[in-house]
């Protein structure tokens, strides 16, 4: 009893270094990534019911020397633990409005791009003057620039989120709460903030067609989105059959696999350039 106990306490202590390891390695190459351009963007497109493309979501990748292409779920979170979050974030936003303005400049008009926010992103008392430089030095319509955050800003202090959004709306941008359903927004906080559009989060959409309690969700944050006049787009969408249950219950504007998966800069431009023709 006592050397497996002993083996159990080990194991736990070698497992936690490995990843306190782990942690510090991605913190520290992170770091040079950042220095050393090895992040890049992709953009998934965001269509219509007819499958015309009415924007796209970036999202960020990072090549990584010895790993090859990380997802951002390897490392974000990492970011936002040791703060590197807030100059990741600003690369991001400038990336995203540099592509954004390199399309338009080219005659592939893309409607809007949004760009993922994390909370200690958002509370960043830069973040206005980031967005506002970003929109400035790329000569963008900040109409066409959506922020996707989380309910995850709004826990702490409303007065201050309201305050931030408040500003960044009189630039002219628009803010998108992602993965809504997930987090603990309560409908007050909803018609308090100053909000364009609400994502219905994929883990509501991946069951609809067989969980009624799903469907039930779906069927709410669309009345929500309605009622507070909001515009409302479904995520992960992976087949017809959600497509046709989204529409039914009055969402039109999708983004997933059915449609298309993330594009490289180059895959995407030549997809702006197949839409312009049909
Ligand atoms: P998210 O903002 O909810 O982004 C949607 C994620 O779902 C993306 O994963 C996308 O590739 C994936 N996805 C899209 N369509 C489908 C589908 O039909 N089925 C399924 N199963 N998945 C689908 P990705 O790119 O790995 O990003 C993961 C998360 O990392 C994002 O979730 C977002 O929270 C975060 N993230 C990505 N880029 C950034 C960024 O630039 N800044 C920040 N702060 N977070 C980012
Ligand atoms: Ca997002
Ligand atoms: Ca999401
Ligand atoms: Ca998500």
């Amino acid at each position: 009893v006592k050397a497996k106990g002993k083996n159990g306490y080990c194991f736990f202590n070698t497992e936690m270094q490995e990843r306190a390891f782990r942690r510090v390695e991605i913190e520290q190459s992170l770091r040079v990534a950042l220095d050393t351009n090895q992040l890049f963007l992709v953009y998934q497109p965001q269509v219509d019911n007819q499958g015309n493309c009415l924007g796209a979501e970036a999202l960020v990748r990072w090549t990584h020397p010895d790993k090859g292409v990380l997802s951002p779920i390897e490392f974000i979170s990492i970011a936002e633990e040791c703060g590197l979050i807030i100059e990741l974030g600003t690369w991001v936003i400038d990336a995203a409005c540099a592509q954004f303005k390199t399309w338009s400049d080219n005659g592939n008009h893309l409607k809007k791009i949004s760009v993922n926010v994390s909370p200690k992103q958002f509370r960043d008392i830069n973040f206005v003057n980031i967005v506002r430089d970003a929109i400035k030095k790329h000569q963008i319509n900040p109409k066409r620039l959506i922020l996707e955050i989380t309910e995850g800003i709004v826990i702490k202090d409303i007065s201050d989120t309201i305050d931030k959004m408040t500003v960044l709306k009189s630039l002219g941008v628009r803010l998108s709460i992602d993965d809504f359903g997930t987090g603990y927004s309560s409908l007050r906080y909803l018609k308090e903030l100053p909000l364009d559009q609400l994502k219905i989060d994929q883990s509501f959409v991946r069951d609809i067609i067989n969980q009624p309690k799903d469907a039930m969700i779906v069927t709410t944050i669309i009345s929500i989105a309605n009622n507070l006049e909001l515009n409302v787009i479904a995520e992960g969408v992976e087949n017809k059959e959600q497509v046709t249950m989204l529409i039914d219950k009055g969402c039109m504007q999708f983004q997933g696999y059915y449609f298309s998966k993330p594009k490289t800069a180059a895959d995407f431009t030549q997809y702006l350039e197949e839409q312009a023709i049909d």
